[in-house]
């Protein structure tokens, strides 16, 4: 097949190009940088989808825990422009398309669902919009619609990605490296988790199979709370995990609406991933942790 990636050249969508280039699919990546196997958003607004795409992913999406952006408007507004916007430029052109593709993979996030510590949150559960960034996630998800037709699509709602060379894991290594790592507090917080290989896993598992379809759940099958995880990542390095990070500090440094994504969290469970028989490589903290770690 020949797929198209938005946002291709980021942490998650430059693993999905090399997982898909493995597998024998031609692959063409849409950046606002031009460049050879790519095309701009400019580009698929004026001329469309490229002739015989099979398979549509976007995995584009401003960097939101960027600790130089001040939390303002014009970043808010970057931040939600880059998923929305973008998703619905891919949804346009595929209905608009003479020969569709049979597939439209797009992510969303966890934060769809309300932090707390007790309740459950399956692929089924309604949350209304309650802040930014679940109303992010409700119009994310929404532009991703397509009207009925021959392509199925499929939203995935990831949590945290760990990955060696991006993501959060970028941003812990050093300190954790340097055995200042520590939980973010107050540390009983749920933190939602996928290894990088599973979600690009789950991206290929849905463009396979035919009978995926809709929304699932891209997190890993163990929950762990922000503490376990922080204990988990320092014991692969071995390391201790002594440096609680306190709530204050995040809400001064990320502004208390950004910070609230690792300050809080929510118990998210893969339910329809697991049912429609998604297996994982890396199902535990202890294993992905290991992984990230250990140099290729
Ligand atoms: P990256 O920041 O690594 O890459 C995202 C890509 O998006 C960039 O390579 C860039 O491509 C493009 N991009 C950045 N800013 C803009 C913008 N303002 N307008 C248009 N395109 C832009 O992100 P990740 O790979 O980590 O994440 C990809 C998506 O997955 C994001 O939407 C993110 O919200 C979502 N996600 C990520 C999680 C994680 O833990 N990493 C967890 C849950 C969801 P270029 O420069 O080529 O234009």
């Amino acid at each position: 097949g020949t797929a198209l990636v938005g946002g291709g050249t980021g942490f998650i969508g430059s693993h999905l190009c090399n997982a898909l280039k493995s597998q024998g699919y031609g692959v063409t990546v849409i950046s606002r940088m031009p460049g050879p196997q790519r095309m701009t958003w400019n580009d698929l607004n004026r001329v469309g989808l490229p002739e015989g795409t099979t398979a549509v992913i976007n995995l584009a999406g401003q960097n939101v825990l960027d600790m130089k952006q001040r939390w303002n408007a014009g970043f808010k507004q970057n931040v939600f422009n880059s998923r929305v916007n973008t998703t619905s430029s891919l949804a346009k052109a595929i209905s608009n398309a003479q020969n569709k593709p049979s597939v439209f993979v797009s992510i969303s996030g966890v934060g769809i669902y309300k932090a707390d510590k007790v309740r459950e949150y399956d692929e089924a559960s309604v949350e209304p919009e309650f802040d930014f960034f679940s109303r992010l996630c409700h119009e994310w998800e929404k532009a991703a619609k397509l009207p009925k037709g021959p392509t199925r699509q499929v939203t995935i709602r990831s949590g945290v990605v760990l990955g060696r060379n991006g993501g959060m894991i970028k941003q812990l290594y050093l300190p954790f490296f340097c055995g200042l790592g520590g939980p973010v507090m107050p540390g009983d917080q749920y933190l939602p988790w996928i290894h990088i290989e599973d979600l690009t896993g789950l991206i290929l598992f849905a463009l396979k199979n035919d009978k995926v379809e809709g929304t699932l759940n891209g997190v890993a099958p163990q929950n762990v709370t922000n503490k376990e995880f922080s204990d988990a990542f320092a014991k692969a390095l071995r390391r201790p995990a002594f440096f609680p990070v306190p709530k204050f500090v995040l809400n001064v440094l990320l502004s208390e609406e950004r910070a609230n994504m690792l300050t809080e969290g929510q118990k998210v469970l893969p339910k329809r991933t697991m049912s429609l028989g998604f297996q994982y490589k890396y199902p535990d903290i202890a294993s992905a942790c290991q992984q990230v770690v250990t140099k290729e």
